[in-house]
């Protein structure tokens, strides 16, 4: 049977190809929905009154600035003047200055969306919205506590990614940094209640223990030489275990092309070159490393791939630079 497709997807003629026939996929038939109980009547409403009671939240937006890729907080709204008061009450400033700095902080913190009109990454205005309004429920009556406030945020959103990657490769290491992550956030909550005159919610122990590992070790030791009268059966054993002595490079080392450096003997090295490198091992080529992801013949959950790795360095470094700022 011939197959008249192009082999060479660029190949295909859109104007050809007739999109419009392909069946479309069948929508998923949703289950029976069944009328809200009566029973959440009354409670819909008491939730509506404390939803209403609740302060408005500031939100932004993020409008293109130029066309370098940059953005800038704007009102969602079109009084400016309000909008201002809300995001400096937000951070707890008068500063213009400190609302920027703190903004630009949690844009950091925030994911970025594909956006196809403009062909730029935007960043989440949803993110930025849900951080902004993180720190405004913490009400911040100043700067430092703004500051606790964008830390703990940060160990947030570092806790909930950790615990994901966690979750998914049931890894006991990547757990431990988010139980650590976890606590920390706990830390704070109780500094916030500490520099607010109230007392803390718990105490925490650190009890430090060294432990003494004692390891034996079983040698053993075969007298060949230095011995009187030497007894060929240790002899024998050492050549079975040492490896047979050859000069022959192995065939892919030959094959590989020569390093170009310059020997302290005034020729070039002509030692082989590491993979898509012009020199080799000894001139400063960097071993290309082990496959990456699942190719790697130890590849079991991922939770030893260099993204989880990071993730779990990235969080211990994170938790480091709070422990630091701590009291
Ligand atoms: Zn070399």
């Amino acid at each position: 049977m011939q197959d008249e497709r192009p082999t060479n997807l660029g190949d295909i003629d859109p104007a050809q190809v007739d999109v419009a026939t392909d069946p479309k996929p069948k929508r998923a038939r949703r289950r029976k929905v069944q009328p809200m109980p009566a029973l959440l009547e009354p409670w819909a409403e008491k939730a509506k009154a404390r939803m209403e009671k609740r302060p408005a939240s500031p939100g932004v937006m993020m409008e293109p600035r130029g066309d370098l890729g940059d953005f800038r907080a704007v009102a969602p709204h079109d009084n400016h003047e309000v909008w201002s008061l809300q995001i400096h009450d937000a951070f707890g400033t008068r500063s213009p200055s400190t609302v920027a700095v703190f903004m630009e902080q949690l844009r950091a913190l925030c994911g970025q969306n594909w956006n196809d009109q403009t062909k730029a990454w935007h960043p989440s205005e949803v993110e930025l919205n849900a951080a902004l309004n993180f720190i405004n429920s913490i009400q911040p009556r100043n700067e430092a506590e703004a500051a606790l406030a964008a830390q703990m945020l940060a160990v947030h959103f570092m806790t909930m990614r950790v615990s994901a990657s966690a979750l998914n490769t049931g890894d006991a290491r990547t757990a431990s940094v988010a139980a650590k992550l976890a606590r920390t956030y706990a830390a704070q909550m109780d500094t916030l209640q500490q520099v607010r005159g109230k007392r803390r919610s718990t105490r925490q122990h650190i009890t430090v223990k060294h432990e003494k590992h004692i390891h034996s070790h079983q040698h053993q030791h075969i007298a060949a030489w230095g011995c009187a009268t030497p007894d060929p059966a240790p002899l024998q054993f050492l050549e079975s275990i040492m490896p047979p002595q050859s000069n022959n490079e192995p065939a892919s080392f030959a094959a590989a092309p020569r390093c170009q450096a310059k020997a302290r003997s005034g020729k070039s090295c002509r030692s082989a070159a590491v993979n898509g490198k012009r020199v080799c091992r000894m001139h400063g080529g960097m071993s290309p490393g082990a496959p990456k992801g699942e190719a790697n013949g130890r590849w079991r959950t991922g939770a030893w791939t260099l993204e989880a790795r990071k993730l779990r360095a990235d969080a211990m470094r994170l938790l480091d630079a709070v422990a630091e700022l701590a009291p």
